[in-house]
């Protein structure tokens, strides 16, 4: 059939004019609909207006593009005929769903609006067809309800605010002495219809319209609108989603699933994505709307008969009562569940990814309402990958594309220790993994007040909602009393790769006491608790968490991304802990040790502040060599650690003034410690104040103004890596100078530190020592000059930190009072201290590596600012052609798998430009 509009997609009834790679004009939701339609799945027929409609629709204050409104009239005439039912007919009526649906997903951002159609006599036919009045009456409850909150605006702005509608269904409720919405009867039901009409009619002045075109053209608007609604606004916002995108619109018949216990509605994935263990894994609500399995109203069961007894099993509930109380749909539905696990299988076969599906049963018939991409927890998105790959339904490459660098961290979260006590207070479900403990906070405004002020915080909800996305995004972990693996809470906590455990019914919470309540304990607002997201445990107080291990799957992914990347990967180590760690995660060197922290060290400070307070090179000297033990102790440590490895070592680059006390009663206690003037060390310690120490008396100045103490430095080293080679290890330390600005500067340093080697070699049998010397390139003018340094240096590590500070002219210290404003403006993109500047600071990196290289072929160039573990930014090393980047030990396996892709990327677009 011809196209009825160029921005209109139909699909159904065996067909569809769209297809799974249009999410940029059909939405993630419509383009996933055309997909399973002509893929001939069981699809409700529909159709898709385009996100430029909706681009189109703000531009023009509101209109629609010429001849919509006609092929919107078309297209319902199209899905009338594969229904058989007419839009608006009193005696069988075509309902239809509106929904909204971005390019990527943004769950529960934007609005629905559902069952639309029905009006006064709309609804009779309705119960006459379906013979279910009680449905019939329900269904138009919930419109009128939707259509109030949706398209006639009388949503509650805040928390504090009811719900007007559920104050009257709570009011009747109350009235007739029931629980559940499920126990009023048809005349209750039609009570509260007229009593929703009213409330409209009396809070917005007009009725909902009873014409159903009419109904439908404010319902897209509606949708259209609410791209631009506050939480939507703010959900691009976190999540960098460009508000030019738009949304789509999709305008779908309906079908119930809450008909009678013939129907259901649910969400399945192809794979746990918890887990990702392979296999269908879903829940569903018998006789429900699938709006009632994502609030969390009722707690969904499970799909196959193995997940419920596993549920069952956690849950400590017995084989009998969860066979009676809790069928899975495999045993409640079984042909069905069968012909879902056909549909899955090739779902995933066809999207080669896993999918996660919404289904509704409508009188023992299975239709399929969508399929997308699944959220899964990086653990899941790991094994699916590798797994994947070992059933060739990807290959190994896809499979590195398939998780997010930064993910990888969430893997590296700590558990709680095996060994501590627990007072378990509940348990939930394992929405999230890791395990945090916080102080008790029920509000998302609490949450960020408290987190403001330095608190750690666990949000505890009945249930969350897009209002909630502040607080859950400070929060350490979420915990919710109602809801499934599915909820809100669980589906937004996975994507931020926060730690949740929701659906917990056993505790009970009373926000205007700021209490929660578990098996008879009950617990303040303030009071400490602990998350286990992993096993879904509620525990009291404060529990120790011990490092997280890697699974086998997690090794053999990261052994795929070694093999696949170009980049060397180092990390920034200033400890032999650290070090160690490093080594656990794969480092294959030290890219920075910062010397500094050495002097920090306790017993040390003493020592080093007497050789501050020297009078001449002499008492300078003396005072060194009480802390050139104490280093090489450590260099020693480290080398070991790293056997084998390249070492870094940066010598001292802080101003001095660091490391002197701050008040009067310290400098006290201090002249007192080390037998000085206290007069005398306050003067110094004012002669050594600068208005700008960022850009003062640090770093190799120091060593030009007092060359003692870098070779005291370079002794430690070099006395370390000979004590280390008598014991059989080898030891490669990298000499490095920070904040080289001029070739004479580091030729004069370059030359002390040998002039000391060679002392060392002498006292030491003439012993030949290997070592290197190079510089940090953090000044801008080193990277201009890089081919005079380049000349005289053996490698380049770029300290993008400074370099940034510096490019930019912004203070590492001081610019995070006002960079929010230039982030939130749009002038900057991403703040460039935590993403490398792609064109000012890379351009000068750039100027660097190609006249370091020219002077000295052999150079090796590394990064070792913050930007090492930045994924972006070490794709960006990648294009730059670094030899490694060097970033904290738990960034590695981010890093590595960055370099990997990074990699991969550069593959696929020279094969793009060859076929060009
Ligand atoms: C840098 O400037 O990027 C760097 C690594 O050094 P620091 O952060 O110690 O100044
Ligand atoms: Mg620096």
């Amino acid at each position: 059939m011809a196209r009825v509009h160029p921005e209109i997609y139909f699909f159904g009834g065996g067909t569809a004019e769209g297809r799974a790679s249009m999410r940029e004009i059909l939405g993630g939701k419509g383009a996933g609909l055309a997909e399973m339609a002509s893929l001939k799945l069981p699809v409700p027929p529909g159709f898709t207006i385009s996100t430029q409609v909706c681009n189109y629709f703000y531009d023009h204050k509101h209109k629609y593009p010429k001849g919509l409104e006609a092929g919107v009239a078309k297209s319902i005439a199209r899905i009338e005929k594969v229904m058989g039912r007419k839009f608006g007919d009193p005696k069988n009526p075509l309902l239809v769903s509106v929904r909204s649906g971005a390019r990527v997903s943004m769950p529960g951002m934007m609005d629905t609006v559902l069952n639309l159609g029905l009006n006064d006599q709309t609804v009779l036919g309705l119960e006459a067809v379906s013979g279910n009045p009680r449905f019939a009456w329900d269904s138009y409850r919930r419109f009128c309800q939707m259509y109030g909150d949706v398209v006639l605006k009388l949503k509650p702005e805040s928390k504090h605010e009811h719900d007007p509608f559920e104050e009257l269904i709570d009011r009747k409720k109350a009235s007739r002495g029931v629980k559940n919405d499920i126990d009023l009867s048809v005349d209750d039901l039609k009570e509260l219809v007229s009593e929703f009409r009213d409330l409209i009619r009396r809070r917005v002045g007009r009725a909902i319209p009873q014409d159903p075109k009419a109904q439908l053209w404010e319902a897209i608007g509606a949708v259209f609108d609410s791209w631009n609604n506050e939480r939507a606004i703010a959900y691009r916002k976190f999540n960098n989603i460009p508000g030019d995108w738009g949304t789509a619109v999709t305008v779908q018949s309906m079908v119930f699933g809450n008909l009678g216990g013939d129907c259901a509605t649910g969400v399945a994935f192809t794979r746990d994505p918890s887990t990702g263990e392979r296999g269908i894994y879903g829940e569903f609500l018998a006789n429900a709307q699938g709006e009632d399995v994502v609030a969390g109203i009722r707690n969904p069961l499970q799909i196959s008969l193995a997940a419920g007894r596993r549920r069952a099993e956690t849950d400590g509930v017995s084989e009998a009562d969860r066979a009676a109380n809790f069928a899975t749909l495999e045993e409640q539905f079984p042909a069905i569940y069968k012909e879902l696990l056909k549909i899955s299988d090739r779902l995933e076969k066809h999207f080669r990814d896993m999918q996660d599906m919404e289904f509704t049963i409508e009188r023992g018939r299975l239709f399929m309402l969508q399929t997308r991409t699944g959220k899964r927890t990086a653990e899941a998105a790991v094994r699916a990958a590798v797994q994947m790959a070992n059933e060739k339904l990807i290959d190994r490459r896809t499979a590195l594309t398939r998780v997010e660098p930064e993910q990888l961290e969430q893997l590296l979260h700590p558990r709680l220790d095996p060994s501590a006590k627990k007072d378990v207070l509940a348990r939930g479900l394992p929405a999230s993994p890791g395990a945090v403990a916080g102080e008790v906070v029920f509000t998302a405004d609490e949450a960020v007040e408290a987190v403001n002020a330095g608190r750690r915080v666990i949000l505890v909800r009945h249930e969350t909602s897009p209002e909630d996305i502040h607080g859950m995004q400070v929060a350490e972990g979420i915990l919710t009393a109602r809801g499934g693996m599915t909820s809100h809470a669980a589906v937004v906590a996975r994507g931020m790769g926060k730690c949740c455990v929701a659906g917990c019914s056993a505790v009970e919470i009373d926000y205007a006491a700021g209490t929660m309540q578990a098996n008879g304990r009950t617990l303040r607002r303030g009071e400490f608790i602990t998350l286990d997201g992993s096993t879904g445990e509620v525990i009291a107080g404060r529990v120790a968490t011990v490092e997280p291990e890697m699974s086998d799957f997690f090794r053999t992914f990261m052994k795929w991304a070694d093999q696949e990347r170009k980049l060397g990967v180092r990390a920034n180590a200033d400890t032999p802990t650290d070090a160690h760690v490093a080594i656990e995660f794969g480092a294959e060197g030290i890219g920075l040790c910062r010397t500094e922290h050495m002097f920090f060290g306790p017993g040390r400070i003493d020592a080093v502040r007497e050789m501050i307070m020297a009078e001449d090179h002499q008492q300078r000297a003396r005072a060194l060599e009480k802390i050139v033990p104490m280093q090489r102790e450590d260099f020693v440590a480290i080398l070991r650690e790293m056997a084998g490895k390249p070492v870094t070592i940066r010598l001292l680059d802080p101003p001095l003034h660091e490391f002197l006390p701050k008040n009067e009663a310290e400098i006290e206690k201090l002249a007192e410690t080390i037998g000085a003037d206290p007069e005398r060390l306050m003067q110094v310690r004012n002669s050594l104040e600068e208005f700008n120490p960022m850009l003062g008396h640090r770093g190799s100045r120091l060593g030009v103004s007092y060359p003692e103490i870098y070779r005291a430095q370079a002794r430690a080293i070099l006395e370390a890596a000979i004590q280390l080679r008598a014991e059989g290890v080898k030891a490669i330390p990298e000499i490095m100078l920070p904040l080289i600005g001029e070739r004479k500067e580091f030729e004069m340093l370059a030359a002390e530190i040998r002039e000391e080697a060679k002392e060392v070699s002498s006292r030491n049998g003439k012993v030949r020592l290997n070592f290197t010397i190079g510089t940090m390139i953090e000044v801008p003018r080193a990277c201009i000059v890089a081919d005079q340094i380049g000349e005289v240096a053996d490698f380049f590590s770029f300290g993008t930190n400074d370099l940034t500070q510096m490019t930019y002219g912004l203070s590492r210290d001081d610019s995070s009072k006002f960079l929010n404003d230039y982030l939130s403006r749009g002038i900057y993109k991403k703040d460039p201290f935590q993403e490398l500047d792609a064109t000012g600071v890379a351009g000068l990196m750039k100027i660097g590596i190609e006249k370091g290289r020219k002077a000295n072929k052999g150079i090796k160039i590394g990064i070792c600012g913050e930007h090492g573990g930045d994924p972006a930014s070490v794709k960006l090393c990648h294009r730059l052609g670094l030899d490694y980047v060097s970033c904290s030990p738990f960034r590695l396996p981010v890093a590595k798998l960055a370099a990997a892709q990074a990699a991969i990327e550069a593959r696929q677009t020279k094969r793009a430009f060859k076929d060009v």
